[in-house]
């Protein structure tokens, strides 16, 4: 099993229930600020020992002292909970002597320690996403430093992983007697909307295995998302290897301005053309509107609260129209398509305009790229990344010359060396196309990797996911070290 998936169901919680997740939210957030506070803290007690001049000894023991990794969060973490610290009570002697008794945090006992755990191993990703990049480890966007969170009514999640005994896991989906529920720790089976029988059956089939349930709270409902280690796709589902030595078969993907999705191949021949939906058009005036009522009402008054909530409500709502849509979008084209070529993100995030629409077009991108990605390791199809520097929409897919006053008003691109005339979005696609089938020379392509810089929810395979290789075959990871030859003397 190498595929991991999520499945997500809207959670029918009692009043109880209600209370009770509402408090293990609470209790995940409280966790995750508490542990910023102490690694902060531990951080100025290392600052203050070199601004005063402490001897090396004492500055290296600060140094050590301060958790980083979520092994060292979640020790400091249990060590402040049962301290003076998190709490005491004061004892009166019948002799009138005053005495502190410490009883740490009082609440502790109510809510799952998972949780707490949880919270910590966040925090200390969030830690290790700050400073990966400064530190030269990982390459991409900087990430700001973790901060604390706030309290709301519409937000807010805590996770809990699923221990087995036996057979028996610690998170359930659906008991004997009722089949849409699930079954979490401390907190119980909870009623869920939706039907569960695909995931059960994968489950007792062997075909899947619970690894860790989200609960979210989102605006006036609450979710979980169950991830789970699935098996492979079933091989009529998969796509079938090429040949080493075949490099065809490329189809370029192209983000187009009017149509979201135009794929080609390097033959000229379109293979899907997708316009975005009417809907998020729409959806962008609504919003537009619904921004502007929260802005007029009074501030902090009860209808300003109603506002926000209608405007928040269409968030959710736009959101999940888009998602949808892309979800179809990515599964069509994995499903008909082995190889395909994609874009860099980057560069169509720096030639793009601000205008709104086109913002809501780039985060649309960036979700389909991920989407394409994980998915056609899914189908074992494969997914290369265009070099970011590569000219796709200004370059002529016939005779390669560059046109570079070709602006986005140009609706078709018409060559004036070879006399070509093609829709533009068509021909980026190709020129993509083509771009793939020159560069990759049949060996497995560079996995568009930068197109997931972020964390990889989905991804296919648990040692990241780099090139797939098969037996007898190497990657460019096992291609050792460079060896740096001496100049010539
Ligand atoms: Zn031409």
């Amino acid at each position: 099993m190498a595929r991991h998936t999520t499945f997500r169901f809207c959670l029918d919680p009692t009043v109880e229930q209600t209370v009770a997740l509402a408090r293990h939210v609470g209790a995940a957030r409280f966790a995750y600020n508490q542990c910023l506070r102490l690694h902060l803290d531990a951080r100025e007690r290392h600052r203050t020992l070199i601004r005063r001049g402490a001897g090396a000894g004492a500055v290296d023991q600060a140094r050590d002292g301060v958790p980083w990794s979520r092994f060292s969060l979640i020790n400091a973490y249990n060590q402040w909970k049962r301290s003076e610290a998190a709490g005491r009570r004061f004892l009166v002697t019948g002799d009138g002597v005053a005495e502190v008794e410490v009883t740490g945090l009082a609440w502790r006992g109510e809510v799952s320690s998972q949780v707490f755990e949880e919270a910590a191993v966040d925090l200390g990703r969030g830690l290790a996403a700050w400073t990966a990049p400064r530190s030269g480890k990982r390459k991409g966007r900087r990430v700001g430093h973790p901060r604390f969170k706030k309290k709301t009514h519409t937000s807010g999640s805590f996770r809990m992983r699923n221990k087995s005994k036996g057979d028996r896991s610690s998170i359930r989906v659906g008991t004997e007697d009722r089949s849409r529920s699930v079954v979490l720790p401390r907190l119980g089976s909870i009623r869920v909307q939706e039907d569960t029988r695909r995931l059960r059956r994968m489950i007792a089939m062997g075909r899947a295995r619970i690894l860790q349930a989200t609960i979210t709270r989102g605006v006036r409902r609450w979710w979980v998302s169950i991830t789970v280690e699935a098996a492979d796709l079933h091989p009529t589902a998969r796509h079938s290897a090429r040949p080493a030595d075949d490099s065809t078969g490329w189809v370029g993907v192209d983000r187009g301005l009017h149509a979201l999705v135009v794929a080609g191949k390097r033959d000229g021949t379109e293979t899907l053309r997708v316009q975005a939906p009417k809907t998020l058009a729409t959806g962008l005036r609504r919003q537009r509107r619904l921004v502007r009522a929260v802005s007029r009402k009074k501030r902090a008054s009860a209808n300003q609260r109603k506002a926000g909530t209608r405007l928040a409500k269409h968030h959710v709502r736009v959101r999940n129209t888009r998602q949808h849509f892309l979800h179809q979008v990515s599964n069509q084209l994995v499903k008909t398509h082995d190889r395909l070529v994609l874009e860099d993100l980057n560069i169509t995030g720096i030639m793009s305009n601000r205008r709104l629409a086109r913002a809501v077009g780039d985060a649309a991108w960036g979700e389909l790229a991920r989407q394409i990605t994980y998915k056609q390791h899914w189908h074992g199809g494969q997914v290369v990344v265009a070099d970011r520097w590569f000219a796709s929409s200004k370059t002529c897919s016939s005779c390669g010359q560059i046109k570079p006053n070709l602006t986005l008003k140009d609706r078709t691109y018409a060559c004036g060396h070879c006399g070509l005339v093609r829709d533009r979005d068509l021909n980026a696609a190709t020129n993509l196309a083509a771009w793939a089938e020159d560069h990759t020379h049949g060996e497995e392509a560079q996995v568009g990797d930068r197109q997931a810089a972020g964390p990889v929810i989905n991804a296919c395979r648990r040692d990241g996911s780099g090139p797939h290789t098969r037996v007898g075959e190497t990657s460019p990871d096992d291609a050792g070290t460079p060896v740096q030859t001496a100049p010539a003397a």
